[in-house]
C-alpha cells in the first residue's frame, strides 16, 4: 500500500515524464487548456478520491461523509461569490454533461432550442447532429455573418421570432470576440425562452473582471474548470434559484452516480485562487497577449477571422496566404517545431471538419508561464518561420531547437523535477 508510484509502475512514470517534458519544452497555444497549479493538483491525488458521496451536501446517501459536505459547500460557496450565482452545481464531471444537465432540467425532448453551429465556433454539446444534444432537441442553428464575421444580433433576433426556441444558448469554443449578454437576454425574454450561457473558454476572463458576467442575465450558465479558469478538469453549472431543483435532479441522479469528491476539492482550491488579485492581473496579461499575437501574426500577412480578438483565442485562416496549406497540415508543421495549435473550421470553410482551412490559437498557458508582450512577438515570428519552411525539415528542426531554449527561460512545475 505505502510504496511508490515509481516502485510500482515505471511504465506509467516514464509516460508522465515524457509529458512533463512536452509541456516544459513545447509552445502550448491550445487555448482550452492550461497548466493548472501545484495545490490543485495536489488535492486531486489525495484521499478523496476514496469517498463515494451521492447526493448533496446534508442528503447523502451513503454514510461517513461528513467531511466530504463540508468540501462541496467550500466549493459551492466561493463559485457564487466569484461569478454571483444564486444557486450553483460542482459536480458535473465535465462541461458537455453540464449542458446536458441543464437541457434535461428545463427542456423536453423534440424541444426548439437556438444555438451557434459547431462550424462556426459552436459546441458540439450545444446541438449538433453527432451529439445527444442534436439528436434529441431541434436545433436552429446561429452563425456569424459573411462579411463581419461576427455574430449579427438582427439575424438572432428574426431567428427566434421566427422559430421561437424554448431556450437560446450562447456561447462559443472558437470565437475571438465578446458577448453582450443583456442584449441575449432581451432576445431571449422577447420570446419567453431560457437563456443558457456556456463560458467554458472564458469563466475566467470574467471571474478575473475582464469580459462581461452572463450570470445576472441567464438562467443557467455552464462552464468546465479547466480552461482559462485553470482549475481541476471539471465543470460546474450556475443558475436562478428558481431552477435549482431541476438542476440538481438533472445532475444526480438525472446523469451521474457520485460525485468526484477530489476534483470537487480542486474545483474549490481553484475559485479560492480564482478571487486573489493575482488572478485578475494573470487574466488581464491572457488579452493583451492576445491581441499582440494576433497583431504580430497580420503584420506578418496572416488573416485572422473577425480581423483580430478580444478575449484569449484567434482563428487564423491560412487560405488566404497559402491555398494549399489545411489547417490540419499548418498543426502538424508546428507540432514538428514544437508548437501546439489545433486545426479548427473557420466560419464557411470549404474543407471538412478533419482537414479544415485554419488553426486556433490561445494564450492562457504562455501566460502562465509568465510570458508577455515581446514573448508573443516571438511566438508568432516563430509561426511565421515554420509556416513560410514547412516542407524544409532543418528549419523546422532548427526551430525546434530555439523553442525549447525559449521555453526554457519560462520553466513550469519545477518540484516535478
Ligand atoms: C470545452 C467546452 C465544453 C465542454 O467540454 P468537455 O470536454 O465536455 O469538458 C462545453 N462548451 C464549450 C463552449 C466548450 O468550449
Amino acid at each position: 500500500m505505502d510504496k511508490l508510484l515509481a516502485e510500482v509502475d515505471q511504465e506509467i512514470v516514464e509516460i508522465v515524464s515524457n509529458d512533463l517534458s512536452r509541456q516544459q519544452d513545447c509552445l502550448m497555444l491550445i487555448p482550452s487548456e492550461n497548466y493548472a497549479s501545484r495545490a490543485v493538483m495536489e488535492i486531486q491525488g489525495s484521499i478523496l478520491a476514496n469517498k463515494y458521496a451521492e447526493g448533496y451536501p446534508g442528503e447523502r446517501y451513503y454514510n461517513g461523509c461528513e467531511f466530504m459536505d463540508g468540501v462541496e459547500s467550500l466549493a459551492i460557496e466561493r463559485a457564487k461569490s466569484l461569478f454571483g450565482a444564486e444557486h450553483v452545481n460542482v459536480q458535473p464531471h465535465a462541461g458537455t454533461q453540464a449542458n446536458m444537465a441543464v437541457y434535461h432540467a428545463l427542456l423536453e425532448p423534440g424541444d426548439t432550442i437556438m444555438a451557434m453551429a459547431l462550424s462556426h465556433g459552436g459546441h458540439l454539446s450545444h446541438g449538433d447532429k453527432v451529439n445527444f444534444s442534436g439528436r434529441y432537441y431541434n436545433v436552429v442553428p446561429y452563425g456569424v455573418d459573411a462579411d463581419t464575421e461576427r455574430i449579427d444580433m438582427e439575424v438572432v433576433a428574426g431567428l427566434a421570432s421566427q422559430h421561437r426556441p424554448k431556450m437560446i444558448v450562447v456561447g462559443a469554443t472558437a470565437y475571438p470576440r465578446q458577448f453582450d449578454f443583456s442584449e441575449w437576454k432581451e432576445i431571449a425574454d422577447s420570446v419567453g425562452a431560457y437563456l443558457l450561457a456556456d463560458i467554458a473558454h472564458i469563466a475566467g476572463l470574467i471571474a478575473g473582471g475582464v469580459h462581461p458576467n452572463p450570470v445576472p442575465y441567464s438562467d443557467a450558465v455552464t462552464t468546465t474548470t479547466h480552461k482559462t479558469l485553470r482549475g481541476p478538469r471539471g465543470a460546474m453549472i450556475m443558475c436562478k434559484s428558481e431552477h435549482a431543483d431541476k438542476i440538481d435532479r438533472a445532475v444526480f441522479p438525472g446523469l451521474q452516480g457520485g460525485p468526484f469528491l477530489h476534483t470537487i476539492a480542486a474545483r474549490a482550491v481553484a475559485f479560492k485562487e480564482a478571487s486573489e488579485p493575482e488572478f485578475k492581473t494573470y487574466q488581464e496579461q491572457i488579452v493583451k497577449n492576445a491581441k499582440v499575437l494576433a497583431e504580430r501574426l497580420m503584420e506578418n500577412g496572416f488573416r485572422l477571422v473577425s480581423g483580430g480578438t478580444e478575449n484569449h483565442l484567434m482563428l487564423l485562416d491560412l487560405t488566404a496566404k497559402y491555398e494549399k496549406l489545411s489547417g490540419r497540415q499548418a498543426a502538424d508543421h508546428l507540432e514538428d517545431a514544437g508548437i501546439i495549435v489545433n486545426k479548427n473550421s473557420i466560419p464557411f470553410d470549404r474543407r471538412k471538419p478533419r482537414t479544415t482551412s485554419g488553426i486556433r490559437l490561445g494564450t492562457p498557458m504562455v501566460t502562465t508561464r509568465g510570458m508577455q508582450e515581446d514573448e508573443m512577438r516571438t511566438i508568432a515570428d516563430f509561426i511565421t518561420e515554420v509556416l513560410e519552411n514547412r516542407l524544409k525539415g532543418s528549419v523546422k528542426r532548427k526551430i525546434r531547437e530555439k523553442v525549447t531554449e525559449f521555453c526554457a527561460q519560462f520553466p513550469i512545475y519545477e518540484y516535478l523535477k
